[in-house]
C-alpha cells in the first residue's frame, strides 16, 4: 500500500477535477463526427434499384411496394447494426445517416424508417 502522504494529492486532484461525464437527459454532448444514428430516407430520390436492401448485412432495410407499382426501402430499426452500408450503396445519395441516437421505444416493430 502506498503511503498516504502520495496518495492524498492524487485523491484530492480527482476529487477537485471537473467531471468528464454531463448530467444526461439534463445537458447533453454534442454528437461526435461520423456518428451513424438513425437514418433518413429521402423518397423522392430513389430510383426502386434496390442495391440498399441487397447490401444490408442485417435485414434491416426491405424493399416494399409503394404508389405505381414500384418498390421502396423501408428500415426497421430493431435489426439495424447502424453500419451505414445502405446509405453507401445508394447510387442517388437517398439514405442519410443523421446523429439522432436517442432510439429507444417501447414496442418491438415501432421504429420504421420509410
Ligand atoms: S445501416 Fe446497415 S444494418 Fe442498418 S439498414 Fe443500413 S445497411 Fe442495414
Ligand atoms: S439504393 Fe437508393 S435509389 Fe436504390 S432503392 Fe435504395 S434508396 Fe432507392
Amino acid at each position: 500500500m502506498k503511503a498516504p502522504g502520495k496518495m492524498l494529492p492524487r485523491i484530492v486532484g480527482f476529487i477537485l477535477r471537473r467531471p468528464v461525464t454531463v448530467r444526461y437527459p439534463k445537458e447533453r454532448l454534442t454528437p461526435p463526427e461520423g456518428l451513424r444514428g438513425k437514418m433518413k430516407f429521402y423518397p423522392e430520390r430513389c430510383i426502386n434499384c434496390g442495391l440498399c436492401a441487397r447490401d444490408c448485412p442485417s435485414g434491416a432495410c426491405t424493399m416494399h411496394d409503394v404508389e405505381g407499382g414500384k418498390k421502396q426501402p423501408q428500415f426497421d430499426l430493431d435489426f439495424c447494426t447502424f453500419c451505414g452500408q445502405c446509405a453507401e450503396s445508394c447510387p442517388k445519395q437517398a439514405i442519410e445517416m443523421t446523429k439522432e441516437f436517442e432510439l429507444a421505444h417501447y414496442n418491438k416493430g415501432e421504429a420504421i424508417v420509410k
